[in-house]
């Protein structure tokens, strides 16, 4: 490539996926910062425009390379010179990326953010991928969270060394890699220094967190010390493997006040045919078990799990289990995918396949039972005090703020409009439930 006339100044991140990319997303942009680059909000003002993909299932993928395709339309609409894609679908599929898509000008892995210094000097080459996992962020990277916010994410691992037959992560992200328990530490009074409130702590496999570390380092142990960091309010635990972990954590919460009373327990499923299948290594007698020993410690914890449906021969009876088994625990908050046959993973041969309709309709009631179990749920807050996180003005009448209560993750879960406050951005408020649907609270302050 020629080089520029005149040297590139602006850069536009797209971020898909996850939180965990959301995460590496800010490591870029943290890296385009240090080189110099502003980052601007509109693609349009952009001369370098970065999409992290996200590789994970078939909609994730169709979504990357739509996304692609839409921010390559800036070359002639903007001021974009360079188009990026990183992340997840680069690192699994790269070189067929950079061979059939001409409008890109480079293709990244996740193994290199800083790739971006080199594109700056024009040193890049067009294509890199390097090994899955190689990279794992330490105190020096440096992060932009853009935006006002009184939440953030904070990767405490990378990776996952389970091997659930349906899934492409371990594939792309290689095994798990912890970070180091001061460093995480170091992180969150960094970011307690910016005003951050809550750190939901984040990893393809938190429940693993410390394992590959060797020194009797485990998730307990490190929210021990968390838990003593100055200036945040709430820990908040995303990704959980439902194993053993669980229960030393539900030992420990009464002396973890910051941790909020919140599990997300992705369990894919409740057959215990489906589990094996599935490679998950327990049964659902052990998850009931862990479920009704979350339940009995403490009902006030919020439970959010995520399944996975239309897995190869998942039978209706198979569909049941599941169903009665969400219904029977009653998650707070329940997410569900379809299954996606994904290269090198050990389901991609097996048969027979849940024909699309079928998966479609399992997932649709999934997602109805979800919302009924959200709104009882929800209903049963009806006069009782929560704790908000304020995070902004509201846009809707008769609202004054908004914000989320401790059982409400950011993204995923829903809101809780306050009615009248003097609260400010980032203050923590005790309130009276007023009003619920299935996925947002009213409340007014006490
Ligand atoms: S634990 Fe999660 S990330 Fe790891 S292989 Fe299983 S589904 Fe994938």
């Amino acid at each position: 490539m020629p080089p520029f006339k005149s040297a590139i100044r602006t850069i536009h991140f797209v971020s898909l996926g996850c939180a965990k990319n959301r995460v590496d997303t800010e490591v870029m942009a943290g890296i385009a910062v240090e080189q110099g680059l502003r980052i601007v909000a509109n693609p349009l003002d952009a001369e370098i425009i970065v999409v992290n993909t996200c590789g994970f299932i078939r909609s994730a993928k169709e979504e990357s390379i739509q996304t692609l395709l839409e921010m390559a339309r800036y070359r002639t609409s903007g001021r974009l010179r360079l188009l990026v894609s990183a992340g997840c679908l680069s690192q699994r599929y790269g070189e067929e990326l950079a061979r059939n898509m001409p409008e890109l000008s480079h293709v990244f892995g996740t193994s290199y953010p800083d790739w971006i210094a080199r594109i700056v000097d024009r040193s890049a080459p067009r294509v890199q991928i390097g090994p899955a996992g190689h990279f794992l962020q330490d105190i020096k990277t440096p992060r932009f969270i853009q935006g006002k916010n009184p939440s953030a994410y904070l990767k405490i691992a990378d990776g996952c060394s389970r091997r659930c037959a349906f899934c492409a992560i371990p594939l792309i992200r290689g095994k798990a890699k912890s970070r180091a328990v001061g460093e995480i530490r170091r992180e969150v009074e960094k970011m307690a220094g910016h005003g951050i409130k809550e750190i939901c702590l984040v990893a393809q496999d938190s429940s693993a967190y410390g394992r590959d570390l060797n020194r009797g380092i485990d998730l307990v142990r490190l929210l021990r010390v968390l838990n003593s960091t100055p200036g945040i309010t709430w820990i908040r635990l995303l990704y959980l493997y439902p194993d053993r972990v669980i229960y030393r954590l539900l030992e420990a919460l009464p002396d973890l006040p910051k941790v909020v009373p919140y599990l997300d327990i992705p369990i894919q499923h409740a057959s215990d045919r489906m589990l094996k299948e599935m490679r998950r290594g327990h049964h659902a007698s052990s998850l009931r078990r862990l479920m009704e020993r979350i339940r009995k410690q403490s009902p006030q914890i919020f439970l959010r799990t995520t399944v996975l449906v239309g897995y190869p021969t998942e039978s209706e009876s198979d569909f049941k289990a599941l169903l009665d088994f969400l219904a029977e625990i009653e998650f707070d908050h329940i997410g569900a995918f379809r299954y996606s046959r994904e290269e090198g993973t050990r389901s991609y041969a097996r048969e027979p396949r849940v024909p699309p309709a079928v998966s479609y309709s399992r997932l649709r009631k999934i997602m109805a039972l979800g919302r009924r179990i959200s709104k009882r749920r929800n209903k049963m807050l009806n006069g009782k005090t929560v704790d908000v996180l304020v995070e902004g003005a509201a846009d809707d009448d008769g609202f004054v703020l908004f914000g989320r209560h401790q059982g409400q993750a950011p993204e995923v879960d829903g809101v809780t409009y306050i009615v009248s406050s003097s609260a400010q951005f980032g203050d923590t408020i005790r309130a009276r439930v007023i009003k619920s649907d299935a996925f947002d609270l009213v409340v007014e302050p006490i």
